[in-house]
């Protein structure tokens, strides 16, 4: 036993031996910097492991406090919209939830359901020209309170810090989001105003004038601020100056009632007769044309200033182009899935520009905003419920539509069983 027990203490005290042998060299050589250079490590690692603990339970958190909502999706090219549930984020510290009133359908909204530019991601949730009530803000938001009427257009956030975010021109961000099929920060699908509620960013969202219907308002978060942006831009808002509109649907409509608040004088160019009365008399319109009458359309050549061209599909540009004065500027804002011919020889003789126009920046939206709430300029709706929409959509494929489709949201959507 006491052998053992020798053999055993000289075997350990062999073994302490050999460690001390071995280690004490390193022991020797570790100073009081190396423990606090050690000490730090153990704390960093620490720090990260509580701050990645930190992370995943503010995770779990946004997934509880995330808010279920319900609305309306396209699954598929079919570009059929049917009931659809899901969820948005919690209220950001900067942003701001609103219950979704009304929200206009746009052509792009068509555009996307059926994939005509190649771009849209299922499911969509189309809808950017939405109006609301603020339900809850922020701790850092300043700029509205619950209970405010406001608006949401084509995009809820970008990167704030380029040239074009610099410029009030976010619409032309690389990093912009787009409120309908864009990807948020988070990497979800970001879906747009045919849903009962919204979040957004309070820097990208807009005051509605209190005179304004809040219905035939809606449409103005993207119809209105498409034509008005590249008509003050390129100096087409002036008394005196003739305005064609090429188009007269949702956009083409409103770009009529702005350029008449503007003081120019407007002509509407249409494919056919049938809104000719509409367009003199109620819109307002100067003149109307019908763009597939030669002799009509060759009488007015190099009369007009400018063009806004909101035409949805291909068609011809050379009789439109025939109508400017020298130096006239026609500006495309509708977006044709193909390309259209273009003809060079009527720009060099007579230095005639085309150039393209997206939405408008949220500081332009707002100004055209309360310009519609000082001329009391709203678009003219079909306000329909929500199980009429696949129906609006056939209609304004074929542009029937008076002039545009407005879906009384929270009146007529419901959450799906
Ligand atoms: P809309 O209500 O359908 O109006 C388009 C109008 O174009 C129709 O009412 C029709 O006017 C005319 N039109 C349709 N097919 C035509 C054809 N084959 N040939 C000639 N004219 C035709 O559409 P919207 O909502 O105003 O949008 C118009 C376009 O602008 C769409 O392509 C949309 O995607 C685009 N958009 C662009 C922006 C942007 O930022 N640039 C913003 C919003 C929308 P008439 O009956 O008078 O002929
Ligand atoms: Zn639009």
């Amino acid at each position: 036993m006491s052998n053992s027990t020798h053999i055993g203490s000289t075997s350990l005290s062999y073994i302490d031996d050999k460690k001390k042998k071995k280690a004490s060299p390193i022991l020797n050589r570790v100073t009081p910097l190396h423990y606090s250079y050690i000490s730090q490590l153990l704390i960093s690692s620490l720090k990260e492991q509580f701050s990645a603990l930190f992370s995943y339970c503010l995770s779990i958190m946004g997934e509880v406090l995330k808010k279920e909502a319900y609305g309306l999706a396209v699954k598929d090219e079919s570009g059929v919209i049917s009931p659809f549930r899901f969820s948005r984020r919690e209220t950001g510290e900067n942003d701001v939830r609103l219950k979704v009133l009304f929200c206009g359908i746009c052509h792009t909204d068509l555009s996307m359901a059926i994939n005509e530019w190649g771009f849209t991601s299922y499911p969509l949730v189309p809808g950017h020209e939405i109006v609301g009530v603020v339900t809850e803000v922020g701790a850092k938001v300043t700029k509205f309170n619950a209970g405010d009427k406001v608006g949401v257009g084509y995009m809820v956030s970008s990167c704030g810090s380029c040239e074009t975010c610099i410029d009030d021109q976010e619409n032309y961000c690389p990093k912009m989001i787009l409120t309908s099929g864009g990807k948020y920060y988070d990497d979800t699908i970001t879906y747009g105003g045919y849903s009962d509620h919204m979040v957004c960013e309070e820097d990208y969202i807009i005051r509605i004038p209190e005179n304004l219907p809040l219905d035939a308002t809606a449409p103005l978060l993207c119809a209105g601020t498409t034509v008005y942006s590249p008509m003050k831009y390129h100096g087409l808002d002036k008394p005196g100056m003739h305005i064609g509109v090429v188009g007269l649907g949702g956009l083409g409509h409103v770009a009529v009632k702005f350029a008449k608040a503007m003081g120019t004088k407007v002509t509407v160019i249409s494919t056919s007769d049938r809104k000719r009365d509409e367009a003199l008399t109620r819109l307002g319109a100067d003149l109307f044309l019908v763009s597939r009458d030669p002799e009509q359309m060759k009488d007015a050549m190099g009369t007009m200033d400018g063009i806004i061209d909101t035409v949805s599909a291909p068609h011809p540009v050379l009789p439109i182009l025939d109508l400017l004065k020298y130096k006239g500027k026609l500006i495309m804002v509708g977006a044709p899935d193909k390309p259209l011919e273009l003809p060079v020889l009527p720009l060099i003789f007579g230095k005639k520009m085309v150039v393209g126009s997206m939405v408008g920046g949220i500081k332009e939206t707002q100004e055209m905003m309360d310009l519609a709430g000082k001329h009391n300029i709203t678009a003219d709706i079909e306000l329909i419920s929500a199980d009429y929409v696949n129906t609006a959509m056939k209609r304004l494929e074929k542009a029937d539509v008076r002039y545009r489709f407005v879906i009384d949201v929270a009146n007529t959507l419901k959450p799906s069983p």
